[in-house]
């Protein structure tokens, strides 16, 4: 049985730095197979594993685009990335809505709104070649950032916008920008959340003709429609490393704390749902805010994805390995 909750581990290539300082390449990948090898022999496997060398678009076409085509579906969906500070997190995200950024470098977030538009579009147009009434769509975003467990309100566009013609991805993107600069990125979760509200009549091809006659009529009982709701979370997780046991006093204990207790809590939310005995009595989602928050986008009918970003270089050997454990785990 596959794994509820898939998986993936990404290598994220050598910084300059870290060649200029002469760090060591300690992570090699089996070829062929989904598996990581840290230093000479600590093997893990997972659904995914992408080396060095992958590109955005890869990571985007296996973790996320079946998702989105699921929210117009209308099932809930989580994509979230964990790794200690430095692993690629944000640049996997695509969190860090870097306006001079090329398009080959996009992350997954602006790359899952583009498909979104498409996918409305896509839909409209069927239904209008085809004489069928227009599915009607309403998007909203909400970017949250998770400090100390609570919750600081970045950006929220509760307008509704009508049709979506008017958010326009580049829109999106600056009013996030402006307020990413201030998020501590490394302590806090940034949660960036779309909302997807679809009207779309049921059963469109059944009895052509008497649905034709009904329009006409303008008779109110002429079509059935549905509304499907679908949220989508993208979670940018608080760095994963362990507070130093120096300088964790006072308010950085505190931080750290409520940090690792998120994490932690997630861990075991996913843990539980991937064990079969398990789901049936107890998901631990009251532990955190973070899970509590995220409670009816995991497990159930929705969606989750995990992305495992680590660095390639020895240096980061120990937290690379709490990384890979910490994944492992959740098998
Ligand atoms: P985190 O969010 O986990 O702290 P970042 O995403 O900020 O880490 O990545 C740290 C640095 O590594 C950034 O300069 C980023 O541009 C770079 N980086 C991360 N992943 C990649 C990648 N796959 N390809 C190229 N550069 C990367
Ligand atoms: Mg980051």
């Amino acid at each position: 049985m596959r794994f509820p909750v898939p998986l993936s581990c990404r290598i994220r290539p050598q910084l300059p730095r870290e060649k200029i300082e002469g760090c060591h390449i300690c992570t090699f990948v089996t070829p062929a197979e989904p598996q990581v090898i840290l230093g000479k022999d600590k093997a893990f496997t997972y659904d995914y594993v992408f080396d060095m060398d992958t590109q955005q678009d890869s990571i985007y076409a296996n973790c996320t685009e079946k998702l989105i085509e699921g929210c117009f579906e209308g099932y809930n969906a989580t994509v979230f990335a964990y790794g200690q500070t430095g692993s690629g997190k944000t640049y996997t995200m695509g969190t860090g809505f870097d306006v001079s950024i090329e398009d080959h470098e996009l992350g997954i977030i602006p790359r899952a709104v583009s498909h979104l538009f498409k996918g409305i579009e896509e839909r409209q147009q069927a239904a209008s070649e085809q004489g069928r009434p227009i599915p009607e769509f309403k998007i909203n975003a909400q970017f949250l950032e998770l400090y100390n467990e609570e919750v600081l309100d970045l950006f929220d566009s509760t307008r509704d916008i009508d049709m979506m013609q008017c958010l326009k991805l580049g829109a999106l993107s600056r009013t996030t920008a402006s307020t990413q600069m201030n998020v501590q990125s490394s302590r806090s979760h940034a949660i960036f959340t779309i909302h997807l509200c679809q009207v779309r009549v049921c059963a469109p091809d059944s009895q052509d003709g008497e649905l034709d006659n009904r329009m006409a009529n303008g008779s109110s009982e002429m079509n059935e429609f549905e509304t499907l709701t679908a949220k989508f979370h993208f979670v940018d997780l608080a760095g994963s490393e362990r507070l130093k046991r120096t300088g964790a006093t006072g308010e950085r204990a505190k931080e750290g704390i409520s940090i690792n207790c998120g994490l932690l809590a997630l861990g075991n939310v996913i843990s539980a749902l991937g064990d079969r005995s398990k789901r049936a009595t107890h998901v631990p989602y009251r532990d955190s805010k973070l899970t509590r928050l995220l409670q009816d986008s995991l497990g159930g009918n929705s969606q989750t994805v995990m992305i495992a970003c680590i660095s390639p270089s020895d240096r980061d050997f120990m937290e690379t390995l709490n990384t890979l454990k910490y994944a492992n785990r959740a098998r």
